[in-house]
């Protein structure tokens, strides 16, 4: 394989359905050697791998559950074992499990923070280590517009995406001299499996807010992704990328 990402080694986590696959398969067509992890769905990883191997990619998939410290070290350290460094890093594992604040239960709450909050710091942790020894990397973290402006039924998501951002910026400032960049993208309604849950009603809904009158494709969100980790953006930290189709201005 040769792109503008050649000899690049980069993790994703989550992604090997949805806007993480979009991501892996964009990255990989670039050149960048991929680790991607996946959770539980043992078919959706079989399929992302033998696409990559079609073309040529490199991939290796590993299971494992980010909201574990463990599971995070393991998927990170891994890209040592197979490739011997770490350049890139996407947090993209994320999952919500929507309620009404007082039908919430706190399972509901508590599941969502580990996933998409903690789970984005153990595994920025143990990216980071690796980043400051080879003094450079690219952090790119998958928020939410959601985290942004809230949403009626998603205050654990909400709070989850927002936590994020705050962590974003921190770890921007913290890592800036290392030569180290930090972003996070917050995509507004994507065609996913996280989407297509939705009711018609709260889909015609959604629509009437967004100016392009569609929803976003995983796509939409792999194209900004790949900037972000590319030479282009080689000034750019502790922002936050909306990708709503207009949906906020
Ligand atoms: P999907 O539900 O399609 O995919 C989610 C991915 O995350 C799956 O690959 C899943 O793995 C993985 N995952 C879930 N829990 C864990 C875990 N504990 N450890 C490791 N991996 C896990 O979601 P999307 O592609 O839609 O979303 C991707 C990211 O984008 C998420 O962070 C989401 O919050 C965010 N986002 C999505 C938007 C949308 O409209 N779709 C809008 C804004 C943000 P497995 O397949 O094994 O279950």
């Amino acid at each position: 394989m040769s792109g503008s990402l050649n000899g690049k080694t980069a993790v994703i986590t989550g992604g090997v359905r949805g806007i993480g696959r979009a991501i892996a398969l964009k990255l990989a067509h670039s050149g960048t050697s991929l680790i991607v992890n996946y959770n539980s769905n043992k078919e959706a990883a079989q399929s992302l791998f033998q696409e990559v191997n079609s073309f040529g990619g490199r991939i290796v998939i590993i299971q494992g559950d980010v909201s574990n410290s463990e599971d995070a070290r393991k998927i990170i350290d891994s890209a040592l074992e197979h490739y011997q460094g770490l350049d890139i890093l996407v947090n993209n594992a994320g999952i919500n499990r929507d309620n009404l604040l007082i039908r919430m239960k706190d399972e509901e709450f508590q599941k969502v923070i580990e996933t998409n909050l903690l789970g984005t710091f153990y595994c920025t942790k143990y990216a980071s280590k690796i980043m400051i020894k080879a003094r450079q990397g690219r952090i790119v973290n998958i928020s939410s517009v959601v985290g942004i402006g809230g949403n009626i039924g998603q205050t654990n998501y909400a709070a989850s995406k927002a936590g994020i951002i705050g962590f974003t910026k921190s770890v921007a400032k913290e890592l800036a001299t290392r030569n180290i960049t930090v972003n996070a993208v917050a995509p507004g309604f994507i065609k996913t499996d996280m989407t297509d849950k939705l009711s018609e009603e709260q889909k015609r809904n959604i629509l009437s807010r967004i100016p392009m009158v569609r929803f976003g494709f995983p796509e939409d969100v792999a194209n900004m992704v790949h900037f972000l980790v590319s030479d282009e953006a080689n000034y750019i930290t502790g922002q936050v990328f909306r990708i709503d189709g207009g949906m906020e201005m």
